[in-house]
C-alpha cells in the first residue's frame, strides 16, 4: 500500500502540540503553482493515529485506502534573515490538529499528520489547484493589502506575502492573524522581521485567549474602526483590497438571493458583511471586486 505514496517528509517542526509547520519532496519535479494554492495531502486508513484523537470507526475497504484533504501551501519567507528568491525543493505546510467533538468525534487525517516524522512517505496530489491566489487581483495592484486569518488560514498569505515582497510591491499590507494564544502564531518572528525590513509591512497578532492581553477578535478590528489608531492603516474600498482565510465563522461568506440580486449572510457578524458595508465589493466568480476569502471548512 506504500506505493500510493510519491512524496517524502523531509522536515516537521511541532511548534505547539497542536500546530505542525512540514516540508514535504514530491518525487517528481514539483509542478507550477501559485501563492495561495493548495495541494492535496494523504495518508493510509492504516497509518496510526495521535493519541486522544477519538475512537475511529472504519468504513468496509477503507483500511486500505487513503485519507485525503486540501492544505495550503504555506511559505517560511526569510531564510537567514533574507527574502527567499529562488523555488525551494520541498513544499511548506502549517496544520492545526483537529480535536475530537460531538459532532466530529474522530478526525481523519490531522491524527495521522501529527504521527509524522522526517523521513516518512505521504501522498501529494500532482497538481497544485484553488483560485484564491493574487490572480484575483487582475493585475491591478492595489495601494494597500489586507490579509486577515484566522489560525492555519494564515499559510496561503505567507507565500502571497513573499511573492510580493520578492516582486517589488511598494504598497502597504497589513497581515492580521488570529489565534487563541501569542505561542499559536508560529510565524510571528518572521512577521516581525519583515516590519523591519519593509517600511510598508505591518503584522498584528491578536489572541482570544490570552489572559493578559485584550481579547480581540478581526471583526472588533473593523467594527470599532481599531486599525487607524493602531497601525495607521484606513480601511478605504478604494485603494484596498482584503484576502481572507480560515474560519468561515470569521470570513461569513455570503449567498446571492438570485431573485433580488441581494446579498445573504447565512452566518450574520462575519468580516464580509462588514466591508460589505463599508463598501467593499464581493468576488463573484465572473466578477472580482475587492473581498477574497478561502473558508476552511
Ligand atoms: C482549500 C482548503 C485549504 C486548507 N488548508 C489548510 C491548511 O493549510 N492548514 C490547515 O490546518 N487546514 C487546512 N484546511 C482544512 C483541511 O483540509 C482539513 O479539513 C482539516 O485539516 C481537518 O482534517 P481532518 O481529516 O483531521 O478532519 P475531518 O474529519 O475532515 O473534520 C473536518 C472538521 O474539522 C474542523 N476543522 C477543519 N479544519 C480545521 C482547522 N484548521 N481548525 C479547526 N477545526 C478545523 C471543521 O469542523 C471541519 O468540519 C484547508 C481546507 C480547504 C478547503
Amino acid at each position: 500500500m506504500s506505493d500510493l505514496y510519491n512524496a517524502t517528509v523531509l522536515s516537521v517542526r511541532y511548534p505547539q502540540k497542536n500546530l505542525m509547520i512540514f516540508r514535504v519532496k514530491p518525487d517528481k519535479k514539483i509542478p507550477p503553482f501559485k501563492p495561495g494554492q493548495y495541494f492535496t495531502l494523504g495518508l493510509g486508513y492504516w497509518e496510526p493515529r495521535i493519541l486522544g484523537s477519538g475512537t475511529e470507526v472504519l468504513k468496509e475497504g477503507q483500511e486500505t485506502r487513503l485519507c485525503k484533504r486540501p492544505y495550503s501551501l504555506s511559505d517560511p519567507i526569510l531564510m537567514d534573515s533574507k527574502l527567499i528568491k529562488s523555488d525551494t525543493e520541498w513544499l511548506e505546510f502549517y496544520v492545526a490538529l483537529v480535536e475530537p467533538s460531538e459532532d466530529n468525534p474522530a478526525p481523519a487525517l490531522t491524527p495521522r499528520l501529527f504521527c509524522l516524522k522526517g523521513g516518512e512517505r505521504i501522498f501529494i496530489s500532482e497538481k497544485a489547484m484553488g483560485h484564491y491566489t493574487l490572480d484575483l487581483l487582475d493585475g491591478v495592484f492595489p495601494k494597500q493589502l489586507l490579509f486577515a486569518s484566522t489560525g492555519t488560514g494564515e499559510a496561503p498569505h505567507n507565500a502571497m506575502i513573499r511573492w510580493l515582497l520578492l516582486n517589488g510591491y511598494k504598497g502597504k499590507i497589513l497581515n492580521v492573524t488570529c489565534s487563541r494564544r501569542q505561542g499559536d502564531h508560529c510565524y510571528l518572528e518572521v512577521h516581525q522581521e519583515l516590519e523591519k525590513m519593509f517600511l510598508g509591512y505591518r503584522a498584528l497578532a491578536l489572541s482570544t485567549r490570552e489572559a493578559k492581553q485584550k481579547k480581540l477578535y478581526i471583526q472588533d478590528l473593523i467594527a470599532e474602526n481599531l486599525l487607524k489608531d493602531m497601525v495607521d492603516f484606513e480601511l478605504d474600498p478604494e485603494s484596498t483590497h482584503v484576502f481572507l482565510c480560515g474560519n468561515p465563522a470569521m470570513v461569513g461568506a455570503p449567498k446571492k438571493n438570485r431573485e433580488s440580486g441581494q446579498w445573504e449572510w447565512a452566518i450574520s457578524g462575519g468580516v464580509v458583511e462588514m466591508l460589505v458595508k463599508k463598501g467593499f465589493v464581493v468576488d463573484e466568480p465572473k466578477k472580482h471586486g475587492n473581498i477574497h476569502f478561502e473558508n476552511y471548512w
